[in-house]
């Protein structure tokens, strides 16, 4: 998959809709089209990644600002940010092939399958701090 039928810069041009919760010169924030929880918003950036795989220390500033503005963005949607789940896909497990983090909350709530997909104790989802480390090292 290439820009040109990427679901998330289409929402990103506007050619396509979604519920826009937060938008600046870097990301934009939606709600996920398929919540697994209450709140469940994904932070993406505008610029096309295809996933975590192709990051680089270059973008240690730009992960650190989705991590931050997501749990913003979740607070300020009155979510409970101590039972959150939150991280990206890694690949093969990446739906969209445009990075995004997700944010979930209650993560409690979620059934097990659900569970068993959007936790950082599974090797194809995987937390900012992981993925900072990563990128530091
Ligand atoms: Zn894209
Ligand atoms: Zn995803």
């Amino acid at each position: 998959m290439n820009e040109d039928n990427c679901i998330f810069c289409k929402i990103i041009s506007k050619s396509e809709t979604a519920s826009i919760l937060h938008e600046d010169e870097e990301i934009i924030i939606i709600k996920d089209k398929f919540p697994v929880a209450e709140h469940h918003i994904l932070v993406i950036p505008k610029n096309h990644i295809p996933n975590a795989r192709h990051l680089t220390q270059n973008h240690v500033n730009l992960i650190e600002k989705m991590n931050e503005t997501g749990l913003n963005k979740m607070k300020e949607l009155n979510a409970d940010v101590q039972d959150l789940a939150s991280g990206f896909n890694w690949p093969p497990l990446n739906t969209v092939n445009h990075l995004h983090q997700h944010f979930i909350s209650p993560a409690s709530s979620m059934s097990l399958f659900r569970k068993l997909i959007f936790t950082h104790k599974n090797f194809y989802f995987v937390n900012a701090s992981y993925l900072l480390r990563r990128l530091k090292k």
